[in-house]
């Protein structure tokens, strides 16, 4: 797959500058921006988007008929593998798409679509971040945080793209079974006894321990009640 960067000093969010010119951009452009004023997350939280940080979003058009619903667990897996290419950090995948080192964020993934015309993939990355404002409350960290080294964010992003790009195609022509044994090997349910708690933010909480991944990127939760799926969507995970 071939991308197309399109870079900005400063955008409010590189999501909604995507979003908005996705119908005439082709697949595979890539819009980054050195820093966000209006970074976003998922449900409207916020994203902070200092400089020194990868802030990119992917255009995609995928293939009528193409099952794409595990695109943000690509994504977040695409991020997991970079960073460790670049730093030798292990950064753990949260379901179905935050990534950790220890148990501090250091990358998120914002997927916004219009299908079938086409869907927008964000990826942010903390790369050479000094520090976070107190209302993370310690709870994010970056690559320099990490190591003490500085990178260089397009280095970060280049090495990004090249894990995305034979993940996403893989996953339009074979679909997301094939990649799922790389997505548990780097998934921190797996190895931390799982016990977790989902939101949708509405009363409705479900908790269980993990019970692994289908083959369409869903959650199994195992619960008093048997067992759940979870699709990704809209819902909130957390740890106990
Ligand atoms: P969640 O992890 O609850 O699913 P999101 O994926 O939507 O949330 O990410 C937004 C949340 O991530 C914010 O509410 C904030 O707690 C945290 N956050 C915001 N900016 C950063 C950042 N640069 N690095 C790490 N975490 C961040």
């Amino acid at each position: 797959m071939d991308f197309t960067i399109h870079c900005f000093d400063k955008l409010p969010s590189t999501n909604e500058y995507a979003v908005s010119k996705a119908e005439s951009l082709p697949e595979g452009a890539v819009i980054t921006t050195l820093c966000q004023t209006n970074g976003r997350g998922r449900l409207g939280r916020k994203w902070e988007s200092g400089c020194g940080g990868l802030y990119m979003s992917v255009v995609l058009k995928p293939p009528a008929g193409a099952d794409i619903r595990a695109l943000p667990l690509i994504a977040g897996l695409a991020a997991s593998c970079a960073v460790e290419k670049v730093s030798g950090l292990k950064a753990m995948l949260k379901w179905p798409n935050d990534l950790l080192v220890g148990s501090k964020k250091i990358a998120g993934i914002l997927t916004e679509s219009k299908l079938p015309i086409h869907i927008v993939c964000g990826i942010g990355i903390n790369v050479n971040g000094e520090g976070f404002s107190p209302e993370l409350g310690g709870k994010a960290t970056s690559l320099f945080i990490e190591t003490g080294r500085k990178f260089s964010v397009a280095d970060v992003q280049g090495v990004t793209l090249g894990f995305f790009g034979p993940l996403y195609e893989n996953l339009c022509s074979r679909g997301f079974a094939g990649i799922k044994n790389g997505y548990l090997s780097r998934c921190v349910h797996v190895s931390d006894g799982g016990f977790i708690k989902i939101s949708n933010g509405g009363e409705r909480a479900e908790e269980g321990y993990f019970s692994g991944i289908t083959d369409e990127g869903a959650l199994l939760l195992s619960t008093g009640r048997g067992i759940k799926t979870i699709l990704a969507g809209d819902v909130s995970l957390r740890m106990a």
